[in-house]
């Protein structure tokens, strides 16, 4: 029987979590979701000098944004620190690594003498079989693993395939530093093993990780998990991502106002596909996610797919959720705060009432905020220039006579009657639709662009409509 899958997510809280990281986080908990297995959280805070507890909390933050949800509380790896130090002094006692007394001048003496001879720098192994007694008096020893020399380390990738490493290349790399602190290297050996991690899933730029960590794995006696390397992300132009490109934290796509869902839609296919399937939902995700439909080359991130994604995402949901969601992200949404201080029920009806034509037009939370700022808009309306061109003597002589039409339906102002009434009107005028209903929106929301005009009217209200027109023509 096989193993329930056990996977992680393992940042570095040392910046955001930036959209690389939550590509990975994301794929770690498709894993786990298709399996019915578990995605752990290990948290690598061992380089105390870069590490932040507020880029800790930027990533629980940005991975609960996105839905990806961890088991059990999120694992510090320093405050494991004393556990590797364990693990590290098993493998000497067990003559698997050693004690190590080199001085800073002779590792660069053996730098240096590899560069003359053309060689990569590799440590030389002096101590690997030295007699302890012939230790330094003073110096406080690292400890070194073992790793093979002859042949090679063969990393079984299920992305990559089988990638060789010749073992004269694995030099006795350092495990446990002279002040006790464990290489980061080691760390994540054996945290992954403690955890009961089956699969690692991560960035192929730690490849060459994989082969060190599997000596290490080889001198405990553990079983290697799977491992999966999934390829990095590139910029549109196929260069290394960079702010530019979208190398940002999810904050930022938060605040760009792309949704959870189409962030994640977008994500999953950067690497990975299932067939021609463009659009997801998750359940389809989880559905369809295995680790051998991950691409070998590397993806391209691209704006321009995303925010035609999170338009289609947004049409997808229904009206009350996606009002749910636009006002939880308010706050982060630099267009946000005026809607987010008038918020009170009669707006949020409003808003509701609003949202089919909303939608339509938006493809990001910022443009659907940005066609509802009518709603909040005080009277007397700021008409930017293109609608001012709307409101000449000719319009304003019509909007007169609209005004007039719709005062007349007193109980009755839904989006159909007062259709009828601006039909009716416009015909007895002579004139189209659309030269009634252009300065009509104008006058009603300060734009040329808006939802249907009779939504408008609808949404606003007699009141508020006819004071908005009058402000207009008197
Ligand atoms: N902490 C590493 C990183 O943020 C990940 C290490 C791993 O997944 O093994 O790149």
């Amino acid at each position: 029987m096989s193993k329930t899958v056990v996977t992680r997510f393992a940042p570095s809280p040392t910046g955001y979590l930036h959209i690389g990281g939550a590509r990975t986080a994301l794929f770690n908990w498709l894993y786990a979701r298709h399996t019915k297995g578990t995605m752990l959280l290990r948290i690598e805070d061992t380089d105390r000098e870069r590490s932040t507890e507020a880029a800790t909390t930027a990533i629980l933050d940005g991975l609960s944004w996105l839905g990806l949800h961890w088991e059990g509380e999120p694992i510090s790896q320093f405050a494991r620190a004393e556990r590797h130090r364990e693990v590290a002094e098993e493998l000497v006692r067990n003559g698997k690594a050693y004690y190590a007394y080199e001085t800073a001048a002779e590792l660069d003496a053996m730098r240096e003498k590899a560069r003359a001879e053309g060689r990569p720098p590799r440590y030389d192994g002096r101590w690997r079989d030295a007699d302890v007694s012939e230790a330094p008096a003073g110096v406080k020893p690292v400890v070194r693993i073992k790793a093979p020399r002859e042949g090679e380390t063969i990393v079984r990738d299920r992305v990559q395939g089988d990638v060789k490493f010749p073992n004269k290349d694995l030099d006795d790399f350092i495990i446990l530093r002279s002040d006790g602190v464990p290489t980061y290297m080691h760390a994540v050996v054996v945290d992954d093993h403690d955890m009961g991690v089956t699969h690692i899933i991560r960035g192929d730029d730690h490849l060459t990780n994989a082969a060190r960590q599997q000596v290490i794995y080889d001198a405990m006696g553990w079983d290697i998990p799977v491992m999966a390397h999934i390829p990095l992300i590139h910029g549109a132009d196929g260069a290394k991502l960079s702010k530019r490109h979208g190398a940002l934290g999810v904050d930022a796509y938060r605040a760009m106002g792309y949704l959870p869902s189409a962030l994640r839609n977008y994500l999953v296919r950067l690497g990975w596909s299932h067939g021609d399937d463009e659009v997801m939902s998750l359940d389809d995700m989880i559905r369809w996610f295995e680790i051998e439909d991950v691409n070998k080359g590397a993806a391209r991130f691209d704006f321009a797919k995303l925010e035609a994604l999170n338009g289609v995402h947004m049409r997808q949901t229904d009206d009350a959720e996606l009002l749910d969601i636009l006002i939880r992200t308010l706050p982060y949404l630099e267009n946000g705060k005026t809607i987010a201080d008038k918020l009170d029920e009669r707006t949020r009806a409003q808003l509701l009432a609003a949202m089919p034509g909303l939608k339509e037009r938006a493809k990001t939370l910022v443009e659907l905020a940005d066609g509802a700022a009518f709603l909040f808009a005080e009277r007397p309306l700021a008409i930017d220039e293109k609608a001012k061109a709307q409101l000449g003597e000719q319009q304003k002589e019509i909007l007169r006579g609209a005004s007039a039409a719709l005062k007349e339906l007193d109980g009755d102002w839904t989006a159909s009657a007062t259709e009828s009434a601006i039909r009716v009107f416009a015909e007895e005028k002579g004139a189209k639709l659309g030269a009634v209903a252009q300065p009509l929106r104008a006058a009603l929301t300060g734009r040329t662009t808006s939802p249907g005009v009779f939504d408008v009217l609808a949404v606003l209200g007699r009141d508020e409509s006819l004071a908005r027109i009058a402000d207009q023509i008197d």
